[in-house]
């Protein structure tokens, strides 16, 4: 029943007062991190097995009760050890030990107020949080600014996605965290005026990689990202004040004593911690208890092939039949169902899913106020009392989860309202889906009801944009490296048709092979998947294809990192229950040939999913050396599965 237990925790705090310069390590001894106060600044770096991942980069808070990143006085810092073992199965890994040393270093400012830096640091991986006491009589204070920086050794190239611009694109509602990647661009070229959204991917020359993004945001606080380059370092931003149409602040109001989130740093001399971190969840707990057991699972959609068109109950049914033809759990119903269909042939429609054995989920517009998307139903989601009146209805005509779109920005009051309509959903039983949206910082374990958030270039953008399909490959190849690694990742995609539209005879020819499809379906992790099968398929595409996609799982209990390289190629491990399933993807011009050492399936007869030279998937049977090396050759633009 409960998905979301503590089996085991302790926290052991050691004080050692002011032992300066402070220094924490990792429980193996390779990760370093010094903290020292230069001319009044705070500031921090980190080595890795003796190596530079970050030089003195700045810490501390600009608030309206005092500046906390100059004139800044070391005062002490009290060591510990946090081991908590959970389990959560809904991301990457179902069962997690987290080991990690801690640090809490306080500083005073000119003003001899106090704030505290609490390090958390484990072997791969590095939290840090500010807290801020009590001043005197002062229980409330807003946070203007911080200072927290990353400068990196100049040799570092890096993988980001601009941040967008506020109040722009459809019907002004960016910024909504779909806006690409530039791959392995110097550090020094990254001049978005807007800043970068988490998490952020470096390569530190030859000394390793690193992870920047943040966990822990719930209504208490804003959601940041990264600024520009500047001064030879990026910065902890938070929104750009014009998002929202202007309203709301962009600071963080906290009663004190108060904490910020987690800023978090995953590294190491591969991109194996980054792919197998879990750091997003490690250092956040459950918000609440689910109201019931979760399913997560499959889903079919029209909305993403067949469009608004098909926003009918007729061509509804067809995809419920598809649903029901491939075993899958649930059929989410896209926009305008409210006037096209109608709340009470919604119910029929309901009913008729329920006896085919396939559960609803329902779009929603976020819209109240805050930008121009029209797309019913509306008015909904954004106040407590029309929420919890519609989520009444939803509860009472059996539907199981909502895909709530068009949330964008990053202020603490967009924040609230994240907060809010999953905290409600739960009161009604409902799982939630975030488009349109944020990054989930934490959310799988903070959220029991939370399953899924988009905040990617997603299965749309390769409908609607030739750019992006040309690209599909190459954005498939950062993701287990970059954004799915902190968060779970709502793509909406596995295309079986060959043009991206209804008559799949012409128009946007879809450039990738059926075998990539189906390692995408392995490759991006999110425990519901809606997957862009349609009806057509189930007698047009390869009959190994759709069985494939008939038995793919959705949840997992353990991920490897196998191979790859972001922007190149992408070749990752994920088990689910006895099942190890490897799949790649290969973004580069040419075939990649490759040995793999897949341990896990030493020894033992496996399937695999291929593309044939003329990139015609095929499926074959091959026994696997005794060492559990294997040799694969990956088509550009293909993909390959292999499984037991
Ligand atoms: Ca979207």
């Amino acid at each position: 029943m409960k998905n979301l237990i503590v089996i085991f925790s302790i926290l052991i705090p050691t004080v050692i007062i002011a032992q300066y310069p402070a220094t924490i390590t990792s429980p193996d001894g390779k990760l370093s991190v010094n903290i020292v106060v230069e001319d009044g600044k705070p500031l921090y770096n980190v080595s890795y097995n003796g190596k530079t991942m970050l030089e003195n980069s700045p810490l501390g808070l600009t608030t309206n009760e005092g500046d906390f990143s100059s004139a800044m006085r070391f005062i002490e810092s009290t060591s510990g050890e946090v081991d908590k073992q959970y389990s959560q199965d809904k991301i990457k890994q179902s069962l997690i030990q987290y080991k990690a040393n801690t640090l809490r270093c306080t500083f005073a400012n000119a003003n001899e107020k106090q704030i505290a830096v609490l390090f958390q640091v484990s072997n791969n991986d590095i939290a840090f949080r500010y807290e801020l006491p009590k001043w005197g009589e002062t229980m409330a204070c807003v946070v203007l600014k911080e200072t927290t920086g990353y400068r990196f050794p100049s040799s570092t190239s890096s993988f980001l996605s601009n941040m967008m611009g506020s109040m722009v694109g459809f019907a002004r509602t960016s910024p909504s965290y779909e806006s690409g990647y530039r791959a392995d661009a110097p550090i020094n070229e990254n001049l978005s005026s807007e800043g970068y959204v988490f998490p952020g991917l470096f390569k530190v020359g030859e000394n390793g990689w690193v992870l920047l993004s943040e966990t822990g945001v719930r209504s208490l606080y804003c959601a940041s990202h990264l600024s520009k380059y500047e001064n030879g370092i990026f910065t902890v931003e938070y929104p750009n004040p014009t998002q929202n149409n202007g309203f709301g602040s962009n600071g963080a109001q906290i009663g004190l004593p108060g904490i910020t989130p987690w800023r978090t740093i995953t590294l190491g001399e591969t991109l194996q911690p980054i792919v197998e971190t879990t750091i997003s969840w490690d250092v956040v707990d459950p918000l609440y208890e689910p109201s019931q057991t979760y399913k997560y699972g499959r889903s079919t959609w029209s909305w993403i092939v067949w469009q608004d068109n098909s926003m009918n109950y007729e061509d509804q049914v067809k995809y419920i039949d598809l649903a029901a033809a491939m075993g899958y759990e649930y059929i989410l119903i896209d926009a305008w169902w409210d006037t096209r269909i109608g709340y009470d042939r919604m119910k029929e429609l309901i009913a008729y899913a329920e006896s085919k054995g396939v559960g609803v989920f329902l779009w929603y517009n976020s819209n109240g106020t805050f930008n121009d998307a029209f797309q019913g139903p509306m008015h909904k989601m954004n106040t407590s009392i029309a929420r919890k009146k519609e989520m009444k209805w939803l509860h009472d005509a059996g539907v199981k989860g909502l895909k709530v779109d068009f949330l964008a920005g990053d202020k603490q009051e967009t924040m609230r309202l994240y907060e809010d309509i999953l905290s409600d959903a739960n009161d009604y039983g409902l799982m939630i889906i975030f488009h349109g949206t944020t990054l989930p910082r934490g959310w799988e374990r903070m959220f029991p009801n939370f399953v899924g958030g988009e905040a990617v270039l997603a299965s749309e953008m390769l409908v609607f944009v030739q750019d992006t399909r040309e690209k599909e490959a190459f954005y498939a190849s950062l993701h287990p490296f970059s954004r799915n690694a902190v968060a779970c990742m709502e793509f909406g995609g596995v295309f079986l048709n060959k043009f991206l539209n209804k008559g799949n005879t012409d128009g946007q020819k879809r450039l990738t092979t059926d075998a990539f499809q189906l390692a995408t379906g392995i490759l991006f992790q999110n425990p519901v998947q809606m997957f862009a099968l349609t009806p057509n398929n189930l007698t047009d595409a390869p009959e190994l294809a759709l069985n494939f996609m008939r038995e793919i799982p959705t949840t997992w209990d353990e991920i490897r990192y196998i191979d790859g390289y972001p922007g190149k190629y992408a070749i990752i491990a994920r088990k689910h229950g006895q099942q190890w399933f490897v799949a790649g993807i290969n973004a580069e011009k040419t075939a990649k040939e490759l040995n793999l050492k897949l341990p896990m399936f030493a020894g033992k007869t496996v399937t695999i999913y291929n593309d044939n030279q003329k990139k015609e998937i095929y499926k074959e049977s091959v026994t696997v050396s005794d060492n559990g090396e294997i040799s694969i050759t990956i088509q550009s633009n293909g993909g390959f599965v292999i499984t037991d």
